[in-house]
Formats: C-alpha cells, structure tokens, sequence
C-alpha cells in the first residue's frame, strides 16, 4: 500500500507526515538512508511517497520517494559547508509581515525581504498591521511605495479585526512562510485568521530558537482552510548571500521599465556613472528613493541591521 503526504516535521530522523489517513510518522528508506548526507534529501514541506515499513511508531511507514520540488527557501550552511542547506521546500509565498507603528516599519529590512523572495521566484505578500495606531491613511502613504512597485500589500489591525478576511483569502491553500520582525502582530493575526494559529506558530518559534542544537529547522502548520503556514526560524539569514550584485537590479521591479537605457546599459551598475537612467528615475520620483537607497545598500555592502 502506498501514500503520498506532506512532511511537516523532521527530527532525528523521524518524519512527521501528513497524509489523507491522518498524521503518520515514518522514517527513510535504507536507499534514501544512505544519501542523506547534507540533510536535504528530505525536507520539511516535501512531497513524498510512503511505504509500509516493518515495524511500528516511525518503523511502521518508510519514506520511499520524494518528489521533485517547485521551490525552496535555503540558508547559508554554517563554517565552511559549501553548499546552502534547504530549510523548506514548495513554498508558494513568502508573507512579510510589518507594523504601520509601533515598531516603526523598518523598511530597509522589508527590502531585503523582497529581494530574496524575488531571487527566489517566491511571491512576497506585504502585510501592515496596526492601522489602527496611525491610521490607515498614513500606513497606506508609508507603503505607496510598494503598491507602485506592484507589490500586493494588505492592510490590517488585527486588534480591531481588520483586513482578516482578505489575509485569510491570501493565506488558504496556499504554502506561506512567515516572515517580519517580533512584535508586529504576526501571531495576533494569525489567531484572528484561525483560534490557535498564532500561539502554535509562536511555539514552534520558541522551542527552535530555545534549542540546543543551534541546526535551524522549520515547521509546516495546516490551516483548516487548506494549505499550511511555514514558521521558518533564520529566515532573516536566508538569502542575499546567494544574490550577486549584477543581478541585484531585476530584484526591484520597478526598475524594470528603466533598465537598458542608462547611457552605459551593459555595464551601468545605476551607483555614480553619468546618464544612469535609474537614478534619474529616482530624482524624477518615479522610483522611490528608499527603495533605490536599499538597492544602493545592498550594492556597496553597507550594512545597516
Ligand atoms: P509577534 O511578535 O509579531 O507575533 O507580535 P504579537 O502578535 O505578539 O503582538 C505584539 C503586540 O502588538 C501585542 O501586545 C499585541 O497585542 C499588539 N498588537 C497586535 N496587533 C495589533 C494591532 O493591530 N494594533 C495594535 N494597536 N496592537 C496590536
Ligand atoms: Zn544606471
């Protein structure tokens, strides 16, 4: 008999696998077994094809196949690995969650959240909560920005209840890992999306942080309404080192109509060469000029954490 599930947790070799008859546990295949030597043969998020197994508990079912992912989120490997480890794979959106207020959106950490899910190919969803503190006028001025850059942003105050209708739509059925600084209501919203949510996610939070062993894993949660939302701790340390600065432009959509018609198009790096159309754009206001301070930034390795 077989089954296909979703890996939703893995620890010392044990998986723990959602599937149409429940949750099971199960363990690798002896051949699977044998090539997991990075940790990324099976990852949480996989899809994969399960075997009855000999015994019981993890021994009853064996993870005999794991399917070809369509994403994955990776972090730098520690020391001198020389390959990044996959935290998660299939992840369909990353959900950047910030505070209109209360923290001050720190939005130059937004924008390294935006490149790496465009390097990625992962969509970025921009949630603003807390609305209520300064209203939601001045939180939609704050992010205009990103709406024009063709961001999808939601606006909510979880406190008031609103705006969760549109996240939950945003949220079910798909896979989302979650992302944004602590204390910006990530947890309050996903309470009011579904009772519970939010407490989970932050004790899978908690417990990864808290761990001894410093490996960072992730955790599937499912949603009722379908789809699951991925808590991946070290999510800040994921990306940007994969992104070389000749790409770093395209991660800025709203470059795009610009590029290609600076006066040094194939080598413009858009930071002090003459006839840059970028920063034309920028004086123009046509591109937000955080946003082209970020990409700057991100440029020169200035650091600003
Ligand atoms: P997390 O660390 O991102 O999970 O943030 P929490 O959900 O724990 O919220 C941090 C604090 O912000 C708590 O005191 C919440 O009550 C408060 N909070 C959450 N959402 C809102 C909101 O929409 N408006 C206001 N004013 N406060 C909120
Ligand atoms: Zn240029």
């Amino acid at each position: 008999m077989a089954l296909t599930g979703t890996v939703l947790r893995a620890q010392g070799g044990v998986y723990e696998i959602e599937t149409e008859e429940g949750t099971v546990e199960a363990s690798l295949r002896g051949r699977l077994k044998r090539e997991e030597r990075t940790g990324d043969k099976v990852v949480v998020g996989d899809r994969v094809e399960l075997g009855r197994g000999s015994g019981s508990g993890a021994e009853a079912w064996t993870i005999e196949k794991v399917h070809d992912r369509h994403s994955i989120l990776a972090r730098k490997a520690p020391g001198k690995a020389p390959r990044p480890k996959v935290i998660v794979a299939n992840v369909d959106q990353v959900l950047i969650v910030f505070a209109a207020a209360n923290p001050a959106p720190h939005l130059r950490m937004l924008d390294r959240f935006l490149v790496i899910a465009e390097a990625g190919e992962l969509r970025p969803l921009i949630v603003v909560n807390k609305t209520d503190v300064e209203g939601e006028e001045a939180a939609r001025a704050l992010f205009a920005p990103y709406e024009r850059a063709g961001y999808r942003v939601i606006y909510t105050a979880a406190k008031r209840r609103v705006g969760i209708d549109a996240l939950r739509d945003a949220i079910c059925g798909q896979v989302s890992a979650l992302a944004g600084p602590s204390g910006v209501g990530k947890s309050s919203l996903l309470n009011e999306v579904q009772p519970g949510l939010g407490l989970r996610v932050s004790a899978v939070s908690e417990a990864v942080n808290k761990g001894r062993h410093t490996t960072v894993t992730a955790q599937l949660i499912p949603l009722e309404c379908g789809g699951y939302v991925a808590d991946t701790p070290g999510l800040r340390e994921v990306g940007l080192w994969e992104v070389d600065n000749d790409q770093l432009h395209f991660y800025f959509p709203e470059f795009a109509p610009f590029l290609g018609t600076c006066r040094y198009t194939s080598s413009c790096t858009h930071i002090h060469e003459p006839g840059c159309a970028i920063r034309a754009a920028v004086d123009e206001g046509a591109i937000g000029f955080g946003r082209y301070d970020s990409y700057r930034r991100m440029m020169l390795g200035v650091d600003d954490e």
